[in-house]
This record gives C-alpha cells, sequence and structure tokens, in this order.
C-alpha cells in the first residue's frame, strides 16, 4: 500500500498563515509529522508579498517538539543562476553552480540561524529542487546527509547521503512512499480540499522522516525506478516547455 510523507515547502514568516494553520490542524487531529521547509531568512521578494508572522519561530520550535522534521530550504530562498543542478528538474537554483565556498557559507549561515531558535536540522530541502556536488559536499562539513529530493519509490542512499525521493510523476503508478510536495502559499481551494480528503481518508497510511530512514532500500527494484522516473520526468518537462 502507498505512503505517504507530507513535506511543506516555503515556510517563513512570510506566508499563506490562514493555509498553514488549517493544515496543521488537520495533521495535529491525526498525529502526522510532516516535514516543514523553513526558510531561515527569506529574502525572496514573491514570499514577502504574504503576511507577516512574529511569533514564527516559536510556531516552528512548538511544532519541532511535538515532532515535526524541520528541514532547511536554502538560506534565503533568492535564485541567483540558471544552473538544474544534479536533479535536472527546474533551472533556477539558490546553490547550484555557485563555488564550494559561497555555498559553504550560506549553509553555515541558515544552521546558524536555527541553532539559535534551538533548532537542531537534520534534513535538506534545496530550493526549486536544485543542488550540485559541491552543495553536498557544504552540507556533509555542516553534517546535514539527509536530502528531501530525488528519484525512485522509496528512500536509498548515495554519495553518503540519504535521499527521500520527491516521487509525484503522473505517469507512473502510484506505490512505494510518496512525498506530496505542498506550497501553501499558492495552491488552490480545489487541491487543498483533495489533499484534506486523502486526509481524512488515508490518514494511516501517512508516514513520519523515522518510517522513511527506515525503509531505505538500494535494491536493483528501486534503482530501476529511479532511472524510469527520471527519464519520465525529464520528458515530461519538456513536454510542458513545449506548451
Ligand atoms: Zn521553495
Amino acid at each position: 500500500m502507498t505512503k505517504y510523507f507530507l513535506r511543506l515547502d516555503d515556510i517563513c514568516p512570510n506566508m499563506h498563515w490562514q493555509n498553514f494553520n488549517q493544515l496543521i490542524a488537520v495533521l495535529q487531529k491525526h498525529s502526522i509529522k510532516a516535514l516543514l521547509s523553513v526558510v531561515p531568512n527569506n529574502q525572496d521578494a514573491k514570499l514577502l508579498q504574504f503576511p507577516c508572522n512574529e511569533k514564527f519561530w516559536s510556531i516552528i520550535q512548538s511544532l519541532n517538539q511535538q515532532g515535526f522534521e524541520i528541514g532547511v530550504h536554502g538560506y534565503n530562498h533568492v535564485y541567483c543562476t540558471k544552473n538544474s543542478g544534479l536533479l535536472g528538474i527546474k533551472k533556477d537554483s539558490e546553490f547550484a553552480g555557485l563555488t564550494f565556498d559561497e555555498q559553504h557559507q550560506k549553509i553555515m549561515k541558515a544552521i546558524a540561524i536555527f541553532h539559535a531558535q534551538k533548532i537542531f536540522p537534520k534534513v535538506f530541502v534545496a530550493p526549486s529542487h536544485s543542488f550540485d556536488v559541491s552543495t553536498l559536499k557544504a552540507l556533509e562539513q555542516n553534517n546535514i546527509q539527509i536530502i528531501a529530493d530525488g528519484y525512485g519509490i522509496l528512500p536509498y542512499t548515495q554519495k553518503g547521503f540519504t535521499f527521500i525521493p520527491h516521487y509525484n510523476n503522473p505517469l507512473l503508478p502510484s506505490m512505494g512512499i510518496q512525498t506530496l510536495d505542498v506550497h501553501l502559499n499558492t495552491i488552490s481551494q480545489k487541491n487543498l480540499d483533495a489533499l484534506f480528503q486523502l486526509i481524512e481518508r488515508h490518514n494511516h497510511q501517512f508516514v513520519d522522516i523515522e518510517y522513511c530512514l527506515k525503509a531505505v532500500n538500494n535494491n536493483m527494484f528501486n534503482r530501476f525506478f529511479k532511472i524510469i522516473n527520471f527519464t519520465s520526468a525529464k520528458l515530461l518537462h519538456q513536454l510542458a516547455a513545449k506548451k
């Protein structure tokens, strides 16, 4: 039976708080522990348009204490290169293409902000899914070795990292652990309602990060799906670009 791992992106002081509060209440009702991908020093103009909540860090601390996983969603969420990185998903990046030193500085500054808030993240969630070998090296030097991204149907290990794949390819059947990547700032009411319905009906199928880490699988079957998913995702992006 397919399992779902919920990842909420672009979590920062400026966001669609109504959607956030609504979803968190539903997750708390069902004891579902999502990954909150937090931008520690948001400077993204698109995100800054949303209302600011001064109590942001105390809310995140409280959710962290309740078992929600806090991920490092970059440093400032400002795209400064057109490099799609190792995964080749989107041609925008806060990291890929920068020098190791530049990336290392950003990651150190990001983590320092979390530590100042007594939050000790172990997961990296690259903005725009874009990171390269230098990003991985900089993360390793900052003791982060879990990446919430990649292709496949189950978490896998590679280059000393554990990848929790971002598996949502509509060309492929639903199986394994499917990451549901939710953008609460831009989600339509229709899609938000569909998510609430999915949670109400299948709440027992939602898993936390500890479940994902125990499900690491490097066998042939998962490696095969990594290749299939990578190829079909590329095809979908090419088709979308032609529209
Ligand atoms: Zn983002």
